[in-house]
């Protein structure tokens, strides 16, 4: 894609501090981090999101994001990431290719993620279960 950030990063047409390089995926570094050390890991086929990667590019992705993870929190003594991968500009995506973020965390390190608890009303859990087991 002629315009995509990170597709002109994998072509090596712009910068960025390369961590991983396979033939299926690349990581390196999030330009502007939640914490230092935040990475991304970026398939090389450019899809919008997740819903168009299949099971082999996916397992490829998530087997990366496992070893950069394992690496990144090793080298900034973290004992907790947040493995996030936002789809969709409402869900907070910006670069539309996707991506899997990793975030190293530490004990009050000032970052939240906001989660929210809504109840379900009387019945309305069992009625959500079986109308997504029928698309399944
Ligand atoms: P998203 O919001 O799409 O899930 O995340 C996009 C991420 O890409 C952001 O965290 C942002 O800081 C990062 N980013 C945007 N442009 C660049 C860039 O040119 N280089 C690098 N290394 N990261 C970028
Ligand atoms: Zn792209």
């Amino acid at each position: 894609m002629a315009d995509c950030i990170f597709c002109k990063i994998i072509a090596g047409q712009i910068p960025a501090a390369m961590l991983l390089e396979t033939d299926r995926v690349v990581s390196f570094l999030d330009i502007n981090p939640v914490n230092p050390g935040h990475a991304l890991i970026v398939p090389r086929r450019h899809v919008a999101t997740l819903l168009e990667l299949n099971q082999d590019e996916l397992h490829v992705a998530i087997y990366a994001a496992r070893r950069v993870a394992a690496a990144v929190t090793e080298e900034v003594g973290s004992p907790a990431f947040n493995l996030l991968q936002n789809n969709g500009r409402c869900a907070g995506q910006l670069i539309d290719h996707v991506h899997f973020h990793v975030i190293p965390r530490n004990p009050d390190d000032g970052f939240s993620l906001g989660w929210r608890q809504l109840q379900y009303e009387e019945g309305e859990l069992k009625a959500m279960q079986e109308a997504i087991r029928a698309r399944l």
